[in-house]
């Protein structure tokens, strides 16, 4: 495929960072749109002198100012979002500012450039507690808390602009990222970087309930791949879970990790499973994962020095941070 122009939306953050490099490396050119907030300019420091790579510091929420950079692009990939589930529900105006106000101005600057591709990063937060496994694109949708449901929201936007404005749409709902670069600062979030800041430490980990939940861990290289490979697709308005093909307990993770346990209560609102449904990405676009959940977690202990300067989560620093999470989710 011929070098196309390319704009990734929060692609200075943990999973923009790896759709950039993986762009890039296919000889595309890439501007990346980050206000920095969340995103870091680290993850991209090693592309610093890729003269394929423009990195502009804009809020995507200003579409006067953005659109200038969506001139002659062909494929727009919006990964900018506020991710988290405490902050969301503490400051839930800034979620919707930023993942639906956001997407809507993405979304405007996109048709009025006539971009030829728009990735939305969905979420398989949308699903909530799913009552079906494997759980599939057409499963009910039942946002637990703000970021998922301004998540949905931004969906909604990007299907409806599909429809009515025919702008070639793709949303690809991610399962449980995880990878290097992964967020190691700031508020209490997605289970690896605890974990890993906790190793990095010597301190056990804090394993929620009784262990035994799984989730469908996806490598961050596999979720960038499946972005390119519908960009590449002729598809427009379809809606694609992208998933490992497996379920994975804690226990497992933490067997592969080695190290001490914590119980903490478990937190409500949370499903005991998450597992994707990946049949349709594999017959749509003929995408599959290709890296195991063992090479992954390797991959990640490879990496445990990013962790060193993480903050440390303790079962207390926990109960502190997630006390709104309980107060508002207990049924
Ligand atoms: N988890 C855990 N200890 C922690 C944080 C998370 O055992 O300190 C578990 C949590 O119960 C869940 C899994 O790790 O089963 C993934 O949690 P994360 O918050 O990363 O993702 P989500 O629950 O939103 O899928």
């Amino acid at each position: 495929m011929s070098e196309l122009k390319t704009v990734v939306t929060g692609g200075a953050g943990f999973i923009g960072s790896h759709l950039v490099d993986e762009l890039l490396a296919d000889g595309h050119q890439v501007t990346v749109i980050d206000n920095f907030s969340t995103g870091r300019p680290e993850n991209l420091v090693h592309q610093k002198d890729n003269p394929n790579l423009s990195l502009i510091e804009a809020d995507i929420t200003e579409e006067e100012t953005i659109i200038t950079y969506f001139k002659d692009i062909d494929w727009v990939f919006h990964m900018a979002a506020l991710a988290d589930i405490v902050p969301s529900i503490q400051h839930p105006q800034d979620y919707f500012r930023t993942n639906v106000d956001g997407t809507f101005s993405v979304l405007e600057a996109s048709r009025k450039a006539k971009i030829k591709r728009f990735v939305y990063a969905a979420s398989s937060s949308s699903y909530g507690i799913p009552d079906v496994y494997p759980t599939p694109e057409n499963a009910s949708i039942h946002p637990e808390y703000p970021y998922a449901l301004t998540k949905y929201l931004g969906e909604c936007l990007a299907l409806h602009w599909g429809r009515v404005y025919k702008l070639p749409v793709v949303s690809l709902r991610f399962f449980n990222v995880y990878g290097p670069r992964a967020r190691t600062s700031g508020t209490y979030g997605a289970v690896f970087g605890v974990f890993l800041s906790q190793k990095v430490h010597g301190k056990p980990y804090t394993v929620v309930g009784d262990g035994t939940q799984t989730r469908d861990f996806t490598f961050v290289t596999d979720v960038a791949n499946a972005c390119i490979t519908a960009a590449k697709s002729n598809l427009s308005c379809e809606v694609m879970n992208v998933g490992s093909g497996n379920t994975y307990s804690i226990n497992h993770l933490v067997e592969l990790m080695e190290g001490d346990i914590t119980y903490i209560p478990k937190r409500p609102g949370e499903p005991e499973c998450t597992y994707a449904d990946t049949t349709k990405i594999q017959k749509l676009l003929e995408w599959k994962p290709s890296v195991s959940f063992e090479e992954g977690v390797k991959i990640m202990l490879e990496h445990i020095n990013e962790w060193e300067n993480a903050p440390l989560w303790t079962p207390k620093k926990i109960e502190n941070a997630t006390k709104d999470w309980f107060k508002y989710l207990s049924k």
